[in-house]
């Protein structure tokens, strides 16, 4: 019986923050090119409510959702295994199971979609004579630098990168700061840089990479990756941006009524300030106190998702797994951490919400004024699409990257004078000043213009014709061709 519809398979790796979009691109191949989509789940924990919440949003009603069974990592958990290292092994040991439920799938899929961690997986595409593509949740300019990390002499990257803390140059991109350096870069002889360039060579490998970015965003970057003298001579496989792919209000697991938007439905327009950290990231005790003080005295309204702070280095939690970014944010909280009587001064001005809150509702609302955020790329995306102008307090991956191109290239974002780090704090002072400079100061509207215009680009890249729809259009045309190939094959 002849299929006409290609059906997609995309692997999702553990973590919510790598999750979303990965359901956000199968659900844009839906629609936008009706094809069937199967994604793959891969977590530590399939029943965690958060999880089943969003698998369960009637948004992704149009996808197939298989849950992958779970890996026990219990053996690692609590050792000096790195966050890093706990979602390659929970990638390395979902293998057998994605490729016992491809084989048994009635129509075997045309393609298989995999993100950054689940290139191991491309061998899978590769025994069923499927497409092979990768997914990076990230922009163009982290694929830029992963892609040209094998093309890079570690002993010139120690001695000058790390040692002399010389920018890292990259062809035809913005350099990369050594104080917005990859965690990978800082060892070029430990085992994460060894991971680091298995993923380089692998996405050469692959038919193509999509990337969560627009043509506009990053013209120069893109440029570059398809430019035969810059990188595209190291990177083999052509690069599709076909974002952005942000949630929208509708794919978020609240539905109707939810305290926080009761709450933020009472605000003026454009007053609040909403502070979050993505999915796991976490603040050390001395920072969380300062953040606190520093938002009661802007006397700016706030909402505020905080998580019980992490005594050290985020950098540090972040490799080893102490950020908390597989979990999928349950949790009882006290907030004993926070100082005397803070919640009953500010709760006139703000709202402090445990653990997660219903961002997608919250960028979209028009109350909300501004975001500090870790710049995660999900969130960024998140707040562009709204036109939410950001305070950017990057934490650990390429989020210190996300952060200068926010503030120094595209002018969406201010930034703390002070670098958060083991040692220092920012202080509640200077806090208190970029909530004040971003919600109520001309600076804030200036910002919050710009970010406009980028919604809009945003827009227009991806309705019917814009650049990110047509890329997304020849992944869909390759998919159609190949699988007219199969069937014409198999016809004999
Ligand atoms: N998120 C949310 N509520 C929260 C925290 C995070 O809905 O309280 C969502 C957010 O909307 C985004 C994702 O989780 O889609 C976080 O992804 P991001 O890339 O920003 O950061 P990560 O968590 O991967 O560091």
């Amino acid at each position: 019986m002849e299929i006409t519809k290609p059906r997609v398979a995309l692997l999702a790796s553990p973590g919510m923050g790598h999750l979303i979009p990965v359901l956000e691109l199968g659900k844009r191949l839906v629609i936008q090119n009706n094809h069937h989509a199967t994604i793959f789940v891969v977590a530590n924990d399939t029943s965690s409510e958060q999880l089943s919440k969003l698998v369960n949003s009637p948004d992704y009603d149009i996808l197939d959702i298989v849950l992958l069974p779970c890996i026990d990592i219990s053996g690692i958990v609590g050792t000096d295994a790195s966050l890093v290292t706990q979602i390659a092994v929970m990638m390395h040991e979902s293998i057998p199971a994605l490729r016992s439920t491809i084989s048994a799938m009635k129509y075997r899929p045309t393609a298989l979609i995999v993100d950054l961690f689940g290139t191991e997986a491309m061998a899978v595409a590769d025994e069923f004579e499927m497409l092979k593509y990768m997914f990076i949740a990230s922009n163009a300019w982290f694929v830029a630098v992963t892609i040209y990390a094998p093309a890079l002499d570690k002993k010139v990257l120690q001695e000058e990168h790390v040692n002399q803390k010389k920018p890292l140059k990259i062809p035809g991109c913005s350099a990369v700061r050594f104080e917005d350096t990859l965690e990978a870069f800082l060892d070029p002889y430990g085992p994460m840089y060894d991971g680091f360039l298995q993923v380089g060579m692998d996405m050469s490998k692959a038919d193509g990479i999509l990337v969560n970015t627009w043509e506009d965003l990053e013209s120069k970057t893109l440029a570059a990756l398809r430019d035969f003298n810059m990188l595209r001579r190291v990177a083999k496989a052509p690069v599709y941006p076909v974002g952005p792919l942000a949630r929208s209000v509708a794919s978020s697991p609240v539905s109707g009524s939810h305290v926080v938007l009761d709450w933020l439905d009472k605000q003026p327009h454009e007053s609040v300030i909403y502070v979050s950290f993505g999915s796991g990231g976490t603040l050390s005790s001395k920072q969380t106190m300062e953040l606190a003080w520093g938002l009661e005295q802007s006397k700016q309204r706030f909402i505020w998702v905080v998580r019980p702070p992490l005594d050290h280095d985020v950098f540090d939690s972040y490799l080893t797994a102490g950020s908390g970014a597989l979990n999928t944010a349950e949790g009882a909280l006290d907030y004993h951490y926070l100082p005397e009587g803070f919640l009953i001064r500010t709760r006139d001005v703000g709202l402090v919400v445990p653990m997660w809150a219903p961002q997608p509702e919250i960028l979209a609302h028009p109350s909300v004024g501004g975001f500090l955020t870790h710049c995660g790329w999900n969130s960024t995306m998140e707040s562009i699409v709204n036109g939410v102008p950001m305070i950017v307090w990057p934490l650990y991956a390429e989020q210190k990257m996300n952060a200068t191109m926010l503030t120094e290239e595209l002018g969406v974002a201010i930034r703390s004078k002070e670098v958060p780090s083991e040692k220092s704090v920012v202080g509640r002072g200077e806090i208190e000043m970029m909530v004040w400079r971003i919600v109520a100061e001309k600076q804030g509207h200036a910002i919050r213009n710009r970010v406009k215009e980028l919604k809009h680009s945003a827009q227009k890249a991806l309705i019917n014709g814009g650049s990110s729809y047509n890329s997304l259009s020849k992944i869909a045309h390759e998919c159609e061709n190949s699988l007219q190939f199969t069937q014409e094959k198999a016809e004999g």
